[in-house]
């Protein structure tokens, strides 16, 4: 069964022609919206060939479910038998087709699209309206908005634009031959396709360098260039026109007032695996350290004093500073760079060397924010492998965005745009690389170009969401077109957000930093106990294994402490729920800012918080835990009805290493101890074990 639909009122004689291998509502709704062209039905094989035999074709449509493993048969009797090696071709596949296999068939049956199941009617009309330039979408004309913001980003991208301007200008020299090929006699199809990619690129890329009137000529370019029916004689004068415009608009000097920038803003992704500030007046130490750090490809900067420390931290940022606090300036002017270095935003990590047997604590440098504290003497390979370590697990919280583009020049701007706020990206120009290079960088987000050759970033993304591990990844969608359809279609794909190209830098930065801070909030919900706001039980069992690892290494104690609410179901009871709500929170709140930083707690049950006390004695221990009971019990509650109530607590403590060496079989020492203070009237602190 095949009919003609739609196509009634054509303008011209010439109305493209399309050969569907689709389901048939798909081909009634597409005739319905897209009058400019004629779609026809088939079912099998059989009817697409006869149909190819008997007329020329501007475009196949093919369903993969509709004609199974025939499907690719067709498309090799099309390409190589009837040698219609320049039509386009629209294949539809089931989403689990294995991303290997669909590069086979983008590079050996020259797909020009591929699209998923269930395919969307939006998206596939508007990949028909590109292949065959007839209306469907709406060419709105670009705002100005690269105009207002240029200032902020001019620096970096002046640097870009000198590196891509010929890139650029090779592009508006293939529009030139063009349309000197039409004005002197033909333009093969796949010339004029070429010209009509050059002029999508173009349009897309310049507005980011500050050229958003050449991105305007160039979309109208690429408007003209669509499509295979001859251009009119105006439409000729109209294209020649504007490549002249073109050509005069690029070559014009960067953008006015851009200055040239730090080479070091393009060339971050180098191979360094990280940069080490050394701040020491120690002349044989910095020599041997930095010696050792270059064999390990991480870069050194150096400064002799703190002040000279500030300044080289202003020129480049390290990803570590090692401070050595040598007697020579006195420790408290390095502990106050420390504390400054800290509270930085975000902080900039500290290692503090010090002689063994200094006066600088441990714990005071820990308090003070430091990242890690090593004793002299030591190795120069020892001191590396502790800033490594520091690198690496900052790299590990960092966040990293992978960035879909064909255009490598907006990954470059991107990627200028993007590292100096401290945000990592990995760039890809091929989305057929797309399934394999997620699964690497394991990204925090995803920006994707919608219109991209093979796959476009709508389809990616429709992809993304349907898999349970990537369904709340934020995805932002760069797209040079807002017009009311092309934004449903961003949205109807499961994106996030989306940015116009031009791209403006801050508008960029605000919109990731948004959708970030959202995950983070997700991420610490996760980890916070909503009622008390101090850790929950998963949270805060791990950060009591690292704080055991690191006793164990050391040799040094640690007390685990189980708090229990006493007679918590009386007040319940008495006083209510709220008021139960009330005491919890009261008690979560008091824990939360009585014990040092490096310490640990946790909401483990209903009524039962869980503290471990790094480094502290026994007798430490009862006592700290011993003030804050007397603490809580001076406090008053009232009750919702008014009424006036007091609480207690009672805990049991468990040292490591005597009461045990593992979280288990200390948690089951301290709830001996704590059934004992239970036993003894409640509102006690009792330790595990012999005294
Ligand atoms: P003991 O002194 O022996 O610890 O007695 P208790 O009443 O404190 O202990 P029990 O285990 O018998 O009761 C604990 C009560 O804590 C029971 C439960 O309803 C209440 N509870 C647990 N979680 C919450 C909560 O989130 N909010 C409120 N209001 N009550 C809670
Ligand atoms: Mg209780
Ligand atoms: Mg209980």
């Amino acid at each position: 069964m095949s009919g003609e639909l739609g196509g009634g009122k054509m303008k011209r004689a010439a109305t493209p022609f399309v050969i569907c291998a689709l389901a048939d509502p798909v081909v009634n709704s597409l005739a319905r919206q897209l009058s400019g062209a004629t779609f026809v039905a088939v079912q099998t094989v059989g009817q697409a060939l006869d149909l190819l035999l008997d007329r020329s074709c501007n475009l196949l449509i093919i369903d993969h479910s509709l004609l199974g493993d025939q499907a690719t048969h067709l498309i090799n009797v099309a390409r190589v038998e009837l040698g219609m090696s320049g039509v386009p071709i629209i294949y539809v596949v089931p989403k689990d087709r294995d991303p290997g296999l669909l590069r086979e068939l983008v590079d050996e049956l020259v797909i020009s699209q591929v699209l998923f199941q269930p395919v969307d009617i939006a998206e596939l009309i508007y990949q028909i309206s590109r292949t065959l330039g007839i209306a469907g979408h709406d060419p709105i004309a670009r705002d100005q908005t690269g105009e207002a913001s240029r200032a902020e980003v001019q620096s970096a991208v002046a640097t870009l634009w000198e590196r891509f301007r010929s890139t650029n200008l090779e592009r508006v020299e293939i529009l030139e031959q063009a349309t000197h090929d039409i004005l002197t006699g033909t333009l093969p199809i796949e010339a004029r396709r070429e010209a009509e990619r050059a002029a999508h690129k173009l349009a897309g890329a310049v507005g980011s360098f500050g050229f958003p009137t050449a991105a305007l000529t160039a979309r109208q370019i690429e408007m003209l260039l669509a499509g295979d029916t001859a251009l009119s004689p105006d439409e000729v004068m109209r294209l020649a026109d504007l490549v002249i415009r073109l050509r005069v608009e690029l070559e014009r000097p960067a953008p006015p007032g851009s200055v040239a920038v730090d080479q070091s803003v393009s060339d971050t992704a180098g191979d360094s695996l990280g940069r080490i500030l050394l701040v020491t007046a120690d002349a044989e130490l910095d020599e041997q350290v930095t010696t050792e750090a270059q064999q390990r490809s991480l870069d050194v900067d150096h400064a002799t004093t703190m002040a000279e420390a500030r300044v080289r931290i202003a020129c480049q940022r390290p990803d570590v500073v090692l401070l050595d606090l040598a007697p020579s300036e006195g420790s408290d002017a390095g502990l106050a760079l420390l504390a400054e270095l800290s509270n930085q935003e975000p902080p900039l990590p500290v290692v503090v060397l010090t002689q063994r047997n200094s006066l600088i604590d441990r714990v005071e440098v820990a308090i003070l924010g430091g990242s890690g504290f090593l004793e002299k003497p030591l190795l120069p390979t020892q001191i590396i492998d502790t800033l490594y370590d520091v690198v690496e697990s900052n790299r590990a919280t960092e966040s990293v965005i992978l960035a879909v583009d064909d255009d490598p020049s907006i990954l470059a701007w991107l990627r200028a745009t993007l590292e100096p706020h401290g945000l990592r990206m990995v760039g890809l120009d091929d989305p057929l690389r797309f399934w394999s290079e997620i699964e690497e960088t394991v990204p925090d987000l995803v920006i994707l170009d919608v219109d991209m050759p093979h796959i476009s970033g709508i389809e990616l993304c429709k992809v993304l969401r349907n898999e349970q591990r990537w369904r709340a990844l934020p995805v932002l969608v760069l797209t040079a077109l807002t017009d009311p359809s092309t934004v449903h279609r961003v949205f109807a794909a499961g994106a996030d957000d989306f940015v116009s190209k031009p791209i403006v830098g801050p508008e960029l930065i605000t919109r990731i930093d948004n959708r970030l801070e959202r995950n983070r909030l997700h991420q610490r919900l996760a980890e916070i106990d909503v009622l008390t706001g101090v850790a929950n039980r998963r949270k805060s069992s791990q950060a009591i294994e690292q704080l055991l690892r690191f006793a164990r290494r050391r040799g040094d104690p640690l007390a685990l402490a189980i708090l229990d609410l006493d007679h918590f179901k009386q007040i319940n009871d008495q006083y209510g729920h709220v008021a139960g709500d009330t005491t919890l929170r009261r008690l979560g709140e008091l824990l939360g800012h009585s014990f040092r930083k490096e310490d640990v707690v946790g909401r483990w049950g209903g009524e039962e918080f869980v503290v471990a006390l790094y480094g502290v004695s026994r007798s430490g221990a009862e006592r700290r835990i011993m003030d804050v009971l007397d603490h809580f019990h001076h406090q008053r509650f009232t009750s919702p009805a008014g009424r006036e109530y007091q609480a207690s607590f009672s805990a049991g403590l468990a040292f490591f290493p005597d009461d045990g060496g593992d979280i288990a079989s200390l948690y089951r020492a301290a709830d001996r101890a704590l059934y004992q203070a239970k036993v003894n009237g409640r509102h006690s602190v009792r330790s595990s074990g012999r005294r």
